[in-house]
């Protein structure tokens, strides 16, 4: 029998191993899924100096895979993990790799972000010819592995071992493009036949992901209005012209929540556990967060607010610090984790210091505490400017906190707002602080009706983003690019 047709995903994060955000969520998930429906599915990426290996072994399959860059001699080392039975490769090189952080330190971006991930994308394809079964599709994500489609695209003219080899890029985020000087594309090993507008040039600029857009056989956003907003100047990021060039070959797929890590009934990070049916773990909780965090008690019989992501202006993080001193005159309590904008970051402190026992700022990346805040709270912020997907809402939904958010891209997709009648959450139309504390005060009004919550709760906890949907999303996909699966 032949092989099945392999599907490689190339991306910088995949967690449990690596993350900084939503990108590393679903590439734990999705790769996993199709595997698990019957694909060959595989996944690359690189290994960082920081990397969790989550308990899972790593062993050196390969040494001295010829990557030539940024010299003819260089080479990457690959090691390979057992990921649930799907295989892992990491692409080891110290000096790019075996770093603090992943992409920038605290004083910006790494100054060779450009160099590391032309490597990883290079390593990429170079380890494909030691792999049993060439890949039918490579399906890169986001600007890190977005050069992969531009070098497939013209190796694979020289070089008839990837003559049947198709490329997707998924963009889950168009604010990211890997834009760098144009001196660092003539060391990059790509034809000078790139460098033009639709090619990798970006306004005199080598574009990383300008370059995954141009050559992708397909291009994927991660839910259906992000794929629409993407066409606009307001959303497009400059990439809006090159988008709609590409329209026809663009297209949007929600993704899903992995439920085997966030899931109340199931949560090794909850004290207590709860079900749409049984919902008392949720009080426990929520009552555990508070004396966890130095809240005053007597909040417990409050709504308690939570907001949980980077602290960027794309997540409307200075809207909620805009609005906090009013929003603090109603009877709740807020808790915000998250890190990001250093002005962001002490704002919410000092707004922390002015209101003591009723709101907490966590400045810090902590996984187990995300999960307890969307347990504890009622409501769940997320005043979005630009939301791709967004998966913090989807979690929240299944945690009961009801999202209170801005209806644009992923959010949109995922939250049915209040008064509709199969509503699971509260959204507003323009990112600005009077909608936004408008939506609150709504919510609030809301949670003052215990049956109405409990229904629009109930609801939203048996919201199901499931990736099984997604990942048959995908499949159609790659059977569109003439793959059988
Ligand atoms: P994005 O990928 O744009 O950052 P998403 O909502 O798609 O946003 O995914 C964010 C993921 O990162 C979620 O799993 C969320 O819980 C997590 N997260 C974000 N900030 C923090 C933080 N400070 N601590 C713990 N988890 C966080």
């Amino acid at each position: 029998m032949p092989p099945k047709p392999l599907i490689l995903f190339a991306a910088s994060e995949i967690y449990p191993f690596s993350k900084t955000g939503g990108l590393a969520d679903v590439m734990g998930a999705l790769p996993l899924t199709l595997h698990r429906m019957g694909v060959n599915t595989a996944l690359i990426t690189p290994l960082y100096g920081r990397l969790s290996t989550a308990g899972v072994p790593l062993h050196l399959l390969l040494t001295d895979c010829p990557v030539g860059y940024p010299w003819p001699p260089n080479t990457a080392d690959i090691y390979l993990a057992d990921f649930h039975g799907m295989p892992v490769y990491f692409v080891h090189r110290e000096e790019y790799f075996d770093r603090r952080y992943y992409y920038n330190n605290y004083k910006g971006d790494y100054f060779d972000n450009c160099e590391r991930f032309i490597f990883f994308s290079r390593a990429t394809l170079e380890f494909t010819k030691h792999l049993e079964t060439i890949p039918a599709v490579l399906h890169v994500h986001d600007w890190q592995a977005a050069l992969i489609p531009a070098y497939l695209k013209f190796w694979s003219m020289v070089d008839p071992y990837w003559k049947n080899t198709k490329s997707v890029l998924t963009i889950h985020n168009l604010a990211f493009q890997g834009r760098f000087s144009s001196r660092l594309f003539w060391d990059s090993g790509l034809p000078k036949a790139a460098w033009n507008m639709d090619g990798v040039e970006y306004f005199g600029d080598f574009g990383l992901l300008k370059g995954g857009i141009s050559y992708a056989d397909k291009i994927t956003t991660v839910s259906p209005s992000y794929a629409r907003e993407v066409l606009t100047p307001e959303f497009g990021c400059g990439l809006e012209g090159i988008l709609s060039k590409r329209s026809a070959d663009l297209s949007g797929i929600l993704n899903g929540a992995d439920y085997e890590v966030w899931d109340p009934a199931d949560d090794r990070y909850l004290p207590f556990t709860y079900t749409p049916g049984q919902i008392k773990g949720k009080m426990r909780c929520k009552d555990n967060l508070i004396q966890e965090l130095g809240l005053d008690p007597a909040l417990v019989d409050k709504p308690l607010l939570g907001f949980i992501g980077r602290l960027r202006r794309q997540k409307g993080i200075d809207l909620l610090i805009e609005i906090l001193p009013e929003l603090m005159k109603e009877e709740i309590g807020l808790i915000i984790l998250g890190e990001g904008n250093q002005i962001y970051e002490e704002a919410s402190l000092a707004l922390m210091e002015d209101n003591l026992g009723r709101m907490v700022s966590r400045v810090g990346y902590t996984e187990d505490l995300a999960h307890r805040i969307l347990a504890g709270s009622d409501i769940f912020l997320m005043p979005s400017r630009y939301e791709p997907c967004g998966l913090t809402q989807i979690y929240a939904l299944r945690y009961g906190a009801l999202p209170v958010a801005t209806a644009v891209g992923g959010l949109k997709d995922t939250i049915t707002p209040y008064p509709a009648r199969d509503s699971t959450g509260f959204t507003f139309d323009r990112p600005n602080p009077g909608q936004f504390l408008q939506a609150v005060r709504l919510a609030l009004s809301i949670w003052k009706q215990p049956e109405v919550w409990r229904k629009i709760r109930k609801r939203a906890m048996m919201t199901n983003f499931s990736w099984e949907k997604a990942a048959e999303g995908y499949i159609q996909v790659y059977r569109d690019l003439g793959v059988r699966l």
